[in-house]
């Protein structure tokens, strides 16, 4: 997904938003597409509001920060994944974490991100992008390696044989 090519307003922004009672929040992700995105500083303060909030539009709040880099988020990012209840909207987090490691590399912080990704992430496909990249990194621990020759995934089952 580029980020780029998105530039709303936050009037649209809000408007969206106030269009969308509570009760239908679940049905944001799938509204991705259509939602109103801003971008730089703006996008910033709207993430951090959102998380803080607990809106449902926190789960764009990665996506939206990464507009707006800065030092310390890597951190920021990392504590609002292990602070998501909702498991829908921290696969969404969750995937676009991975995406700000690989827009500005932080490699102390990697394996530990990745970990996280694999401990809380629900889906076998982000699972294997993360044992791949754990592997790659030759970070992925013993008892994971372990743990992982019994995935429900063939690929994962076969990456970790292929390399033990
Ligand atoms: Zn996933």
């Amino acid at each position: 997904m580029t980020l780029v090519k998105k530039r709303w307003t936050v009037d649209a922004f809000r408007k969206k938003s106030e269009q969308q009672s509570p009760a239908k929040s679940p049905v944001v992700g799938k509204a991705a597409d259509a939602m109103p995105r801003i971008t730089g500083p703006q996008a910033r303060e709207f993430a951090i509001n959102a998380v803080q909030q607990a809106l449902p539009e926190r789960s764009f709040a990665v996506e939206m920060l990464m507009t707006d880099y800065q030092p310390g988020d890597h951190e920021l990012v990392l504590n609002w994944c292990r602070q998501e209840r909702d498991r829908e909207l921290r696969h969404h987090l969750l995937r676009d974490m991975r995406q700000l490691w690989e827009l500005h590399p932080q490699p102390e912080t990697e394996v530990q991100m990745l970990l996280e990704c694999y401990e809380r992430g629900p889906c076998c496909s982000c699972r294997e992008s993360v044992v791949d990249r754990l592997m790659k990194l030759s970070a992925l621990p013993e008892n994971l390696r372990a743990e992982c020759a019994f995935d429900a995934s063939d690929d994962i089952r076969e990456m970790v044989s292929a390399q033990s």
